[in-house]
Parts: structure tokens; C-alpha cells; sequence
């Protein structure tokens, strides 16, 4: 047995609690108990994002994302992540950079401790949901790799049942570019329109003298008044809208459940939650929530979210961010799981880092690869 092998084979056994480690083998042979032989080495980089088209949100517009790169490695084995910021999250280079500079992953000789290093990350400094997000995903891709295993195999997850994903158009003032935005949602089942500035009726208008495709709504926390959210939700609805996300400001949280109760849609709650802890509110103003890597701190709590809102009988929806295809190919991991899939974040950019997430005829495919399932380009 090679050393990689013997890695894997030793690794799966820590995993398994209950069953003695020199019992494992892959190739029948037995196997030495496991000595934790090396150090977690983390290492980043800042890297830009470059947005293919610019985004016009309900409060600002832009045309990059700032992002920083992360690798953890261990033994030789190389578990990729990322951390993206766009900036209403309140996050920065400058801020992850200095969150990854103070932590200290070379205490941990286990990359199989995940939730010990979670619980250590909270301590580094209290948010920093997306710095968090970076360590969280590439020591999920570095611990599948070690076992030879994808991730959603390891959740027990069935690839058949992935979500078709949304991709997304916003309003462009400019006929040709609204055009091209249009021209390129033919390949997907479902449209996500992002509203709330000022062309909301316009754009759906536009989209419908090309397509039938049913579309989701992200009104980005764009309507401040709760009749013209119910107004515009009834609207929608006559206009093959399936749900409407994040209608109000996530301060006006009586408002949107005063909405929810009147709306034919379902409502999602995106920018009003970020971790585990919210979801069980939520309920109170929502049907449903919207999972993203960069808000839970990565996939651990992702999954742990995704669990809590099923039992809840609430709908799940996995986004995204602006992302390569790293932190995208690591949320399709959870997407066998969810209602309504938004991981066309990797598809938005013009310099993507992996290979990884395909989008097949709508519907989200994820690599046969162990990890995260990427591969550097
Ligand atoms: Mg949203």
C-alpha cells in the first residue's frame, strides 16, 4: 500500500468512531492504527472577481468582487477554498486576510476534527462569515479527498436528485446588453430576475416576449412598502413567478410576515438570515430560506441549516455569490437536498480558477471527484 492509500484507509477510520481503526483496509490487509503524521498547513491569496455583465442590485451596481483564495494542506493532500466578499456583506481582502493571518490551523494535527476547528474559528474573532466559509470548504475538500469520497456521498445524498439552478438577469439600461442578457437565459428551466430598481415590470415584460420559462424574483430587500410588495407579489404571481425572495429590508421583519400572509407566492428569506441560529425565526415571516456558503461560515453549518429547515416544513433554497467555481462545486455538494438551486455565481465570471459544477440542461450536475469535486484550471 502507497502512502497516499495508507492515508485514506487511516483517515476513513478515524471517521468511523465505533469500528477499531486496525480492523479497516481497503485491499484486505491490516492496516496500522492511525498516528496523526502531519499539520494542517493553511495558505491565501487575494483574487479578484470579474463580473461578466454588471450587476444592478437594489442599492449599488458593480462589476467586480473582491475574493481571496485559500489552500489547506496536509500530508501532501491539498483541499481548496474561497472566500468571496461582495461588499454589502461587510467583509473585505484586508478583513479575511487578517482573519487567515491570526488563525492557526498548524495546532490541529486532524483534519477530520471539523467541528473542533469550527469551534475554534469562532474564537479567532466573532463574524467573518465568509473568511470562516474559505477554511470550512477547503478542509471539507482536503477531508473527501483523504477519503476518496465526494461530499455528497458522505451526506448520504442521492446526485440524481439535484435541483434545476436559476440563472440570473437584472435590468440594463442599454437595449443591446438587456438583449444579450435575455439571449443567454435559453438554456435554463428557471429565471431569477432581480428586482427592486425601478424597472421591475419592465424587465419580466421584457424576458416574456421571449420566453415562458417559469422565474423566481430577488427583490434584493428593494420594496419598502408592504402594499406594493403585496402588489407586486400578485402581479407576479399572474406572470409565472414561483416564489419571491427577500421582498422588504430585513429590518421591516413585521412587514414581511404581514405580506406572507396575504401573498399567493411563497416567500424566501435571504439577507434576513445568515447562520443556524436565525433559521428557527424565520418561520415567523417566511416559507422558506436561502442557504449561501459565504453567510453559514461554509458547508458544515449549510448542512446542519438545510436539516433544521426540512423538519421545520420550511422550503430550502441553496444560493450563492459571485464565486469560482470552488465555493459554487462545494454548494451543488448540498443541492440533492434543497427545493430551488441559485449556483450560477461561477457562470457570472470571466476568470474562473476550477473546473467543477456543470449545468446540464438546466439542471445542476456534480463532478464525480472526491471533495469538493474541483480541479485547478
Ligand atoms: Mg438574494
Amino acid at each position: 500500500m502507497n502512502r497516499r492509500d495508507f492515508l485514506r484507509v487511516a483517515a476513513f477510520g478515524a471517521a468511523m468512531a465505533a469500528t477499531p481503526i486496525s480492523s479497516i483496509s481497503a485491499f484486505g490487509e491490516p492496516t496500522k492504527p492511525l498516528k496523526p503524521s502531519g499539520k494542517l498547513n493553511l495558505s491565501f491569496e487575494p483574487y479578484e472577481l470579474k463580473l461578466r455583465h454588471a450587476f444592478n442590485l437594489a442599492k449599488n451596481q458593480r462589476t467586480t468582487t473582491p475574493g481571496v483564495q485559500v489552500q489547506i494542506e496536509y500530508d501532501g493532500v491539498v483541499g481548496y477554498g474561497e472566500a468571496s466578499m461582495p461588499p454589502y456583506l461587510g467583509e473585505s481582502v484586508d478583513s479575511v486576510c487578517k482573519f487567515l493571518s491570526q488563525t492557526d490551523l498548524a495546532q490541529f494535527s486532524d483534519p477530520f476534527r471539523i467541528e473542533d476547528i469550527h469551534e475554534y474559528l469562532e474564537t479567532v474573532a466573532p463574524n467573518n462569515r465568509a473568511a470562516k466559509a474559505s477554511v470550512d470548504i477547503a478542509l471539507h475538500d482536503l477531508v473527501g479527498k483523504i477519503m476518496g469520497q465526494p461530499w455528497y456521498k458522505i451526506w448520504g445524498l442521492n446526485p440524481a436528485n439535484t435541483p434545476n439552478t436559476s440563472y440570473t438577469i437584472s435590468y440594463q439600461s442599454d437595449p443591446a446588453e438587456m438583449q444579450h442578457e435575455v439571449d443567454e437565459c435559453k438554456p435554463f428551466k428557471i429565471i431569477k430576475v432581480k428586482m427592486g430598481v425601478g424597472h421591475d415590470k419592465e424587465l419580466v415584460e421584457i424576458f416574456r416576449k421571449h420566453y415562458d420559462t417559469p422565474i423566481c424574483v430577488d427583490a434584493n430587500q428593494g420594496w419598502s412598502d408592504k402594499h406594493h410588495a403585496l402588489d407586486m407579489c400578485k402581479w407576479l404571481a399572474d406572470n409565472g413567478c414561483v416564489f419571491v425572495e427577500q421582498p422588504m429590508p430585513k429590518e421591516q421583519f413585521e412587514d414581511i410576515a404581514w405580506v406572507r400572509e396575504r401573498s399567493p407566492l411563497p416567500l424566501i428569506a435571504d439577507e434576513s438570515l445568515q447562520r443556524l441560529s436565525d433559521v428557527r425565526r424565520m418561520a415567523d415571516a417566511f416559507d422558506g430560506i436561502n442557504i449561501k456558503l459565504m453567510k453559514s461560515t461554509g458547508m458544515h453549518e449549510a448542512y446542519q441549516m438545510a436539516v433544521l429547515a426540512r423538519a421545520m416544513g420550511m422550503k430550502v433554497m441553496l444560493g450563492c455569490m459571485t464565486e469560482t467555481s470552488c465555493a459554487v462545486t462545494a454548494a451543488a455538494q448540498l443541492s440533492p437536498m434543497v427545493d430551488w438551486a441559485d449556483l450560477d455565481g461561477n457562470l457570472l465570471i470571466a476568470n474562473d480558477r476550477f473546473d467543477g459544477i456543470k449545468i446540464i440542461d438546466g439542471k445542476v450536475t456534480i463532478p464525480d471527484r472526491p471533495g469538493i469535486g474541483v480541479e485547478l484550471l
